[in-house]
């Protein structure tokens, strides 16, 4: 089973739309394994866009992820990077397909609700930027048998 980062921006604080995002996960069948609200700075953010630090925007996209706390999230299940990937939507929200939920809840490219890691490789190193070992709980899912068949696990 895999574990994937997702961040609820502070568009997604603002907008008040924490419990929507989370609901969507819930339903999906991912398994919440940790959750906290902090507040990002600078040095994290620098380490979190490095990919983008030549890019025109680079300082405000950090700048819009200060503006109020985030909430980071921890979600585990099979195949979990690309599920919640698909769930979230493009980029740009304004061409995000229905059903995402950049497509459903933003019109906007910086101002996209989420960020959830895009590789297998990429969740681990994020999950480890935003949590300690100890704020991860991985403990038994108790409708597993009902999510998945026995060779799916
Ligand atoms: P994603 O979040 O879909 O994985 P990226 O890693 O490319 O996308 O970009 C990180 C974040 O930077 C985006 O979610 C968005 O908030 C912001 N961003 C990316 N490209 C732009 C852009 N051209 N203009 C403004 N903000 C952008």
């Amino acid at each position: 089973m895999e574990k994937t980062l997702v961040i609820l921006k502070p568009s997604a604080i603002q907008r008040a739309l924490v419990g929507e995002v989370i609901k969507r996960f819930e339903q999906k069948g991912l398994q919440l394994l940790g959750i906290k609200m902090i507040q990002l700075n600078d040095k994290i953010l620098d380490e979190h866009y490095a990919h983008l630090a030549d890019r025109p925007f680079f300082t405000r996209i950090k700048d819009s992820m200060m503006i109020t706390p985030v909430i980071v999230t921890c979600w585990k299940g099979k195949d979990a990077v690309q599920v919640v990937r698909n769930m979230t939507g493009a980029t740009n929200s304004r061409v995000a397909v229905p059903g995402t939920i950049r497509g459903d809840f933003s019109m906007s490219m910086q101002e996209n609700i989420v960020h959830t890691s895009d590789s297998i490789e990429n969740a681990k190193v994020e999950l480890t930027r935003f949590f300690q070992d100890d704020e991860i709980f991985d403990f038994a899912d108790a409708k597993k048998q009902f999510l998945y068949s026995n060779d799916e696990i």
